[in-house]
């Protein structure tokens, strides 16, 4: 429970100062200035009063009860100070002193020292290193930090990683006007984290939207499961930081080559319906539309414009987010023939013409309203010297109260013209969200858009395959585990794979060319020969592998001619594997990701696969839902359903394929990373002809 934290009743600043620009003298003026219901109780050793309140020189001679305290003093000084608190009965601390973990072993060991007291007297710590919280509530107005924007009451509740970031986002909806809720930075986070506080703004009533800034978690799971529930009741906006591929990690195999850096958290956004965005603007921007609007229940949206080049722009970017702008039906048509200007265009987008004033705009607004094929409400409101434009600023407002539809306004004009400030006040007041010019507004109602198709997406639940022999899987991997070996042998791996059903080309292993042509007569020309040795990673850069061996003399050939030139590698084996041409070649693959499982990889296979990068991650377990999504979002998805006369794949041979990889990493958590490139894919059934398990 985090009420002392973000509602607390009285508070104390240990390390309150006469100084000021001096934290401990910040925080007491902007409780004050904020307007701080409670009491404040400065703490100094010295000082009779501060910031014109009377101050105490230890928590202990404080008469009234605390329930938060601030703790703005050296470092060395704040194991001491938590005791205090603990025996005040204080039940929240904020520090926003700085030297500890951040700072190494010393501060780490401090760090470590406070939280244990404070874990002794059941103190919720908010920091170490941190800006701390607010609270705008009219009842309470708990400043409790030391920055400089006075957010107005709202709905958006706002938690930042990074203070900065934070300050930039509640500052930027400030200057949008959009109220604010809750605010929290937490720094160094030993304690309450950012999965809690999520969980926290969730029950809050009163917050509408969350915006969330990160540049990645230190408990992955811990925040996908408080963010799952968070996220079904309650948009959440998200950005995440540290993108670039530039620290993407070296690995051998191809899915650990081509995951790149901590895509993870951008998974998890995904996989929960969270929103993500690239930019800090846009995403503030799109909160403003959530602030007021609400939901869309699907993607078709009418636009209004008294200006045309704008409403083309709007249309592409609309598109772009994923939105239609279909046509009108006839009775929507017919409304606007008797309601709109001779010179007006009655299609979609409407364009009501430049004279357009508060009539010919409400009639638009309400045939938009009416019509059945429409789910929100685009606006393109240039202020027209020669038009009424507070009536038409008027006109939209009172369909925005209706809150039937979602609806956005690009709002375009002057404002240094007093005569606009007013028309632009008028929106304001009315909860209007409106933006400068065509790109932003658009963005935000695809934003609003696409949370309305997050909240349809039925994920489902993993399928629990029966068909499996886990044991028969789990010991092989021991039995490697055991003599030290972090690379399976085909042999193992193939055996693996068939303990989950997966399908796979019929195979035998043999050491010499003899045994090759028997096993070659045995599995049915023709065949694929390969080489299989422990030193030899992709067995085709070394010639490795020769395909379509027609008859016995060809399987021979190819054993002794890599006896020849692979000889030096070490002992060799060899692959012996029915030859299936003329599928489709695609890579299922996956690697560990620290505290959260698996990543499941689905693409275009085949020896490019590195240089095309088609490629799709999903966390495990996957569902039957996402596995399709795999398959339908790769750039080349149309090559499935085969082109120029080509058959088709069986697409759900490898919806299926997926799912079982899924479910061999769940239950196997010791296996690093696999893949299987190339999954031959067919009209009818898809099997693994190459495979490769690390763990
Ligand atoms: P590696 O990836 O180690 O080079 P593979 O076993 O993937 O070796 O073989 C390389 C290529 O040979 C595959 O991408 C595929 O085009 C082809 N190939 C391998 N096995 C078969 C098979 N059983 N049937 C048809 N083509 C195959
Ligand atoms: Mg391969």
């Amino acid at each position: 429970m985090l009420d002392p934290l973000f509602k607390p009743k009285a508070i104390a600043i240990v390390g309150a100062s006469t100084k000021e620009l001096s934290i401990g003298n910040v925080i007491i003026r902007n409780l004050q200035k904020y307007g701080y219901t409670g009491p404040i109780y400065p703490i100094n050793p010295t000082a009779p009063e501060v910031c014109g309140i009377k101050a105490y020189r230890s928590l202990a001679e404080v008469p009234g009860e605390i329930d938060l305290a601030h703790i703005i003093i050296p470092s060395t000084l704040v194991p001491l100070a938590m005791e205090e608190c603990g025996l005040k009965g204080i039940k929240a601390v904020i520090i926003n002193s700085a030297g500890f973990s951040e700072m190494g072993e010393e501060g780490a060991k401090l760090q470590a020292e406070f939280l244990a007291t404070a874990k002794k007297y059941g103190i919720r710590l908010f920091g170490p290193n941190c800006q701390g919280t607010i609270n705008s509530d009219p009842a309470l107005k708990a400043y409790c930090n030391f920055t400089f924007t006075y957010p107005e009451p709202g709905h958006i509740s706002v938690v930042a990683l990074s203070g900065g970031v934070g300050a930039l986002i509640m500052q930027q909806l400030a200057d949008l006007g959009i109220g604010q809720r809750l605010y929290a930075s937490n720094g160094n986070a030993c304690d309450v984290s950012i999965p809690e506080i999520i969980k926290y703004y969730g029950d809050d009533e009163e917050t509408r939207a969350i915006i969330l800034y990160t540049e990645g978690f230190s408990d992955p799971q811990a925040f996908l499961e408080s963010a799952r529930e968070v996220a079904a009741k309650k948009p959440i906006l998200a950005m995440k930081a540290g993108r670039s591929l530039q620290g993407a990690k070296a690995a051998s195999s191809h899915t650990g080559s081509l995951a790149g850096v901590d895509i993870a958290t951008e998974l998890i956004f995904e996989k929960i319906g969270i929103l993500s965005f690239g930019d800090e603007g846009e995403m503030v921007r799109a909160a403003m539309a959530f602030s007021s609007q609400p939901n869309p229940t699907g993607n078709r949206v009418g636009l209004i414009t008294n200006t045309g080049g704008p409403a083309v722009i709007a249309t592409d970017v609309l598109v772009a987010c994923g939105l239609d702008v279909p046509k009108l039906s006839d009775a929507s048509i017919e409304k606007l023939k008797v309601t709109q200007f001779p010179e007006a265009s009655l299609e979609n987008p409407i364009d009501v013409v430049a004279t357009a004033g508060g009539p010919q705009f409400r009639a638009a607004l309400d045939v938009l309203m009416e019509d059945d094929g429409i789910d929100s409400i685009y606006i393109n409101f240039v202020t027209a010297p020669f038009t009424d434009t507070d009536a038409v600023a008027r006109e939209i407002v009172a369909v925005n109260q209706l809150s039937k539809k979602p609806m956005v306004c690009n709002f375009m004009t002057n404002l240094d013209l007093e005569r606009f400030q007013k028309t632009m006040a008028i929106l304001k007041a009315g909860n209007v969200p409106f933006y400068a010019n065509p790109t932003d507004a658009a963005k935000a109602l695809g934003a609003l858009a696409k949370y309305g198709r997050a909240k349809q997406r039925q994920i489902g639940q993993p399928t629990i395959f029966a068909d499996i022999k886990p044991a028969k899987a789990a010991s092989i991997i021991e039995q490697a585990s055991k003599e030290g070996r972090s690379v399976l042998s085909a042999t193992e791996v193939y055996a693996i794979f068939e303990a989950y059903g997966i399908p796979v080309a019929g195979w035998k292993v043999v050491g010499t060319a003899a045994d090759a042509v028997a096993a070659a007569a045995e599995i049915g020309f023709p065949v694929v020969v390969k080489v299989d040795c422990e030193a030899i990673d992709h067995k085709s850069d070394r010639g490795g592998v020769a395909v379509n061996l027609k008859d016995a003399a060809a399987v021979q050939h190819a054993v002794e001619d890599m006896q020849v030139r692979l000889g030096s590698f070490g002992t060799l084996n060899f692959f012996i594997q029915k030859f299936l041409p003329g599928g489709r070649e695609l890579i299922i693959g996956a690697s560990a990701e620290r505290k959260l499982g698996h990543l499941v990889m689905f693409g275009l296979g085949g020896i490019y696969v590195e240089v095309l990068k088609d490629v799709i991650f999903k966390i495990a377990p996957v569902t039957h839902l996402e596995a399709a999504e795999m398959l339908a979002g790769i750039k080349t998805a149309a090559l499935l359903d085969g082109v120029r006369g080509e058959k088709g794949i069986d697409k759900e041979a490898v919806i299926d394929l997926i799912q079982r990889v899924s479910q061999l990493l769940t239950d196997l958590p010791m296996i690093q990373e696999m893949d299987m490139n190339p999954v031959m894919a067919f009209a009818d059934g898809a099997f693994a002809v190459d495979g490769r398990i690390r763990i």
